[in-house]
């Protein structure tokens, strides 16, 4: 039998009305806020995760779907969106044309994760690259754009963490302090963070097994004047617009940060708690070959805001199942649904050669809140006959009417 590979999945009903009413809520704030569309392709050369990403990431290190083409190429289905989005900045000059860059991508990634709940080997991200501005209210823009959308879309218990990782100056400075207090209780560490020590402390800190151990005792990072001005901007400019939390032990799981970094949690999603993550990554875009520009940016994993929002409270449109009884009544009644659409109802039906006991079913079935049913009389004579599938009431409308004795209803 034909199989799906093991951490995919397809994706229907109401998951995949959950992605559709998200990437609706997304575009629509994007636009708000003068975000445009990037869309770069799916898969890249692998070697630009490897230095953007970076190499000490469990992503690039474990995670990446790579494999040589025909050609002897080395390739990579991208395990995330901001090493594309940077590349296309560089390739395509935007510097020199439009330095000052918002953009926005919605595209499935690949990640060879262990599949669990909330975790899958291709998944949804949605995010958006704010280049060009190194100023606090470009992060700030960026955490309230991301706020803004999960509002849209209607999640409503989630937590915001925030923290600042410090620059070049003095995260240099901060690492060295936390490998030296670390280092002390080695073999308290868990394999991966031994493994990690001396390359990536800072993911110690954010590991679950470890991250609690340290939490109290680690050094906490002390940023220079420029950094510690420039987070306590950004905590200006959201207060009073956003709930935040600090969390100096927020430090995200890719190479790239720099400065501000934070995390949207939704409690209901159990261990894998994180809708979207982001954070400011000055240096990378010089990193990868290009211009010196400073950017700030986030993703959100759609599947996960999905199942964070849950089902969406009644819609407010009138959902109208029709019903032909007759053979004769099927053009009418064809007729009738096509009409209903262009009032924007929606209109489900149309399974004329079932009887009616079987249509009456399926109207049931689907959620509509009325059918609407023509035989041959109601053909002939131009009305159709509305049933209340909750009530189970029944009245007859002339067709031109229906319309306007729906527009009430609605
Ligand atoms: P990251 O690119 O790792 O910062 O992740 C950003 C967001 O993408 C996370 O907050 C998750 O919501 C989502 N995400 C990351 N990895 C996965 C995965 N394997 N399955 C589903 N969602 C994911």
């Amino acid at each position: 039998m034909a199989k799906l590979v093991r951490g995919f999945k397809d994706v229907f009903g109401q998951e995949a009305d959950a992605l559709t009413e998200l990437e609706t809520s997304a575009r629509k704030v994007f636009k708000l806020y003068g975000v445009a569309e990037l869309r770069v392709p799916t898969l890249e050369l692998k070697e630009l995760f490897v230095k953007s990403t970076g190499d000490t990431t469990d992503i690039v290190q474990k995670e990446m779907y790579a494999f040589e083409d025909a050609g002897g190429r080395q390739l990579a289905l991208r395990p995330e969106g901001t090493p594309g989005a940077a590349r296309a900045y560089i390739e395509n000059n935007f510097a020199n044309t439009d330095p000052v860059k918002k953009f926005f991508y919605i595209g499935n990634m690949f990640r060879a994760e262990r599949p669990q709940a909330g975790r899958y080997r291709e998944f949804e991200q949605i995010g958006a690259e704010l280049i060009g501005s190194a100023a606090p209210a470009a992060d700030a823009e960026a955490i309230l754009l991301l706020k803004d959308i999960v509002k849209d879309f209607g999640i409503t218990n989630y937590k915001v963490k925030i923290n600042s990782l410090g620059c070049k100056e003095c995260r240099p400075v901060y690492k060295k302090e936390l490998i030296a207090h670390l280092s002390a209780a080695k073999a308290e560490l868990c394999e991966k963070c031994r493994e990690r020590l001396q390359r990536n402390p800072l993911r110690v800190l954010d590991c679950k097994i470890c991250g609690p151990k340290f939490t109290q005792s680690a050094p906490k990072q002390k940023l220079c004047p420029a950094c510690a001005e420039h987070y306590e901007e950004v905590k200006t400019l959201l207060r009073g617009k956003i709930d935040f939390e600090e969390d100096t032990t927020l430090v995200r799981g890719l190479d790239y940060y720099t400065r501000t970094v934070f995390e949207f949690q939704a409690g209901s999603l159990g261990a894998q708690n994180a809708i979207a993550g982001g954070g400011r990554y000055d240096g990378l875009i010089q990193s990868m070959g290009g211009p010196d520009m400073p950017a700030v940016g986030w993703a959100m994993g759609a599947e996960r805001a999905g199942i964070a929002r849950g089902e969406k409270p009644a819609k407010k449109y009138l959902k109208i199942y029709v019903v032909s009884m007759d053979k004769t009544a099927n053009e009418a009644a064809f007729n009738v649904m096509q009409t209903l659409r262009t009032a924007e109802f929606v209109t489900l039906g149309g399974l004329f050669d079932k009887n009616l006991k079987a249509q009456m079913k399926q109207a049931d079935k689907s959620g509509a809140g009325y059918a609407v049913i023509l035989g041959e009389n109601e053909a002939k004579g131009n009305y159709v006959t509305i049933k209340n599938l909750e009530t189970g009431a029944q009245e007859e409308c002339p067709q031109k009417e229906l319309l306007n004795l729906f527009k009430l209803k609605r």
